[in-house]
């Protein structure tokens, strides 16, 4: 009956594939939670204190909309530190979230066709139809990385953006810095632009981390502290990249978000000097726990990265597979079609005790004697 209220883009997309998983999880009294996109790690002691500290001593009013002074500066001294000063800005975002909105808001008009690699973070797909661009598919399957000449291909008159994601969520994969070289070079030479979402940067297991900014200094990067330092609920983030596109985002900032959390940019400003690499070993460990566990009977990539893990279902609908999990085992993970335009694999997140991701390696072994 509200029908008549409703704007024409609450129906370009819906959320409807991870309600329904969470609907059957709330019936759950012990569930196996391997679903969860946040780390099972808290923000350090520091950040926690510095936030109680701000709100004490009544920080408690806007910061400007660029980020409260203390944070945006160190952000951007480590932005000049890897890039050369005076090329790129930064500011602070309401998470990486907000850089992404604001970012699409900035650049992606009705029509504009926007590369997605599939699987995909599920934001980009709705912002993208949000805005009444369309969304265009690159399939990684079956092993997530990326093939430029795909990329190449791809590229119309009407491609506006390539949104990029290394680690990914939700495969883990990680590009290997020959692949991000070529992306970065093939968004120049097309005049297209290129954002890198790189919020798992941290999370990289087997090697370092490659920014297709080193490349192509157009790339707009987003990224944020939720996962690296175990504050999501802050929604910190912050955006760097061309003066002219970070200008745009910051007037939509400015008429949206208004700033970032003001005492939650000062906690973050704090949890910049705390060492997460033991955080890095556990998450390495629980990699291979899942990886080593499934892999003689699934279908499965090592993730190089993020805390995913992408395996191929059993059977032909990766929803049925899950929907038995969860009823018959109570395990929780996420069928792959609401990352995805294929409904055949299962995404299991391992930010979670190991204990937990042990029960649910066995649970998942289990189910295939049956
Ligand atoms: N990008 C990716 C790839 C993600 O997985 C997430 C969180 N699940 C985000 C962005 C958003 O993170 P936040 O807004 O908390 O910074």
């Amino acid at each position: 009956m509200y029908e008549h209220w409703l704007a024409e883009r609450t129906h370009y997309f819906d959320a409807s594939g991870i309600r329904k998983v969470f609907d059957l999880a709330a019936k759950l009294a012990h569930p196996v939670n391997l679903s969860i996109g946040q780390p099972d790690f808290d923000a350090p002691e520091v950040a926690r204190q510095a936030a109680i500290e701000a709100i004490s001593s009544r920080r408690n009013g806007y910061t400007q909309a660029q980020g409260a002074a203390e944070l945006r500066q160190k952000v951007q001294q480590q932005v000049d530190a890897q890039y050369g000063a005076g090329i790129r800005e930064a500011f602070i975002t309401s998470g990486t979230s907000g850089g992404l909105l604001l970012a699409l808001m900035s650049m992606v008009d009705p029509d504009d066709e926007v590369i997605l690699f599939d699987p995909y973070f599920v934001m980009y797909e709705s912002l993208v139809k949000m805005l009444g661009a369309k969304p265009v598919y690159i399939s990684t399957y079956p092993d997530f990385q990326i093939d430029v000449q795909k990329v190449r291909d791809a590229i119309t008159p009407k491609t506006k953006m390539i949104i990029f994601n290394s680690p990914a969520n939700p495969t883990g994969m990680v590009a290997s810095e020959e692949v991000v070289r070529e992306v970065a070079l093939l968004a120049k030479e097309k005049n297209v632009m290129l954002v890198s979402d790189e919020i798992y940067k941290f999370f990289c297991y087997d090697g370092t981390f490659a920014s297709p900014a080193k490349y192509n200094q157009d790339v707009l990067v987003l990224d944020g502290y939720s996962k690296c330092y175990g504050m999501p609920g802050w929604r910190i983030g912050f955006a760097h990249g061309p003066r002219e596109i970070i200008q745009q985002m910051l007037k939509f900032q400015q008429y949206t978000f208004v700033c970032a959390p003001s005492a939650l940019q000062l906690g973050a400003c704090a949890a910049l000097e705390t060492d997460m690499t033991p955080y890095l070993n556990a998450y390495r460990h629980k990699r291979d726990l899942v990886y080593e566990g499934l892999k003689n009977d699934y279908e499965i990539v090592r993730s190089g990265g993020a805390f995913y893990s992408f395996p191929k279902a059993p059977t032909t609908s990766a929803t049925e597979f899950v929907t038995r999990m969860i009823q018959e085992y109570q395990l929780l993970v996420i069928p792959g079609n609401v990352f995805s335009r294929h409904d055949t694999h299962f995404r299991i997140s391992f930010a979670a005790d190991d204990a937990v991701i042990e029960k649910g390696i066995d649970i998942l072994l289990e189910a295939l004697k049956k």
